[in-house]
């Protein structure tokens, strides 16, 4: 039977709070146009032919919404949709399909996050499991911290006996520039709880996300 929580505890407020992430734009659209319009004459480009007119203004918005999760908390993500639930059984959510950006070329990174966890008394809807990857993949990342971020979100949520994340991804700053490997795929795993200490925990998650990494 799944009940939802008239309050949250407030270990799982503090939880919540310490895992929010806040910003204000310092800076104008106008500002930032500009910027890109800067970036172009860098470039080359005449900023002022046709083809790039709306460029700047398109180039800021795009960003935005790709860094979106900056303005976004767990907190309202979620919206106190943790449940009470007594099982002791692993949920797992494989193939969530990952956007985020690198911090250090803002290009893409492009891959899959498997999430697992064994509820220590909650749960939280399945859709929200995949929500929370996305909010912190929209922001610019190295992908182990947002493998890490992803475990310490739920964590922190939820309590549970255990957490396991495993991201696999593709950086465009490899594949596009650089050493050019296109068939490069990183893989970085984050294991709490019962995931971390038991083998045979981690074993049983490892060969239900199993596969081989690429788009199918
Ligand atoms: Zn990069």
């Amino acid at each position: 039977m799944t009940a939802q929580l008239p309050s949250r505890d407030l270990a799982a407020d503090q939880a919540i709070a310490a895992l929010a992430t806040q910003s204000q734009p310092r800076v104008s659209d106008a500002e930032m146009r500009q910027a890109v319009r800067t970036l172009l004459i860098g470039l080359g480009e005449d900023p002022d032919r046709e083809g790039l007119l709306d460029t700047p203004k398109r180039v800021v918005k795009a960003l935005k919404f790709l860094t979106s999760g900056y303005n976004q908390s767990l907190d309202e993500l979620l919206n106190g949709a943790v449940f009470h639930e007594d099982t002791n059984e692993m949920v797992l959510v494989r193939d969530i399909d990952l956007f985020s950006s690198c911090e250090h070329h803002i290009l893409p990174i492009l891959g899959r996050a498997h999430v697992a966890y064994i509820p220590n008394g909650k749960v939280i809807g399945l859709s929200k499991v995949a929500r929370i990857c996305e909010m912190y993949a929209r922001r610019l990342q190295v992908q182990e911290r947002l493998t890490a971020q992803i475990a310490d979100a739920l964590q922190g949520l939820l309590q549970p006996q255990g957490v396991a994340v495993v991201v696999e991804a593709t950086h465009m700053c490899m594949v596009m520039r650089g050493v050019q490997k296109s068939g490069s795929w990183t893989v970085t795993s984050a294991m709490k709880g019962a995931f971390a200490d038991d083998a045979r925990t981690r074993q049983e998650f490892m060969s239900l996300i199993r596969h081989s990494p690429g788009f199918h």
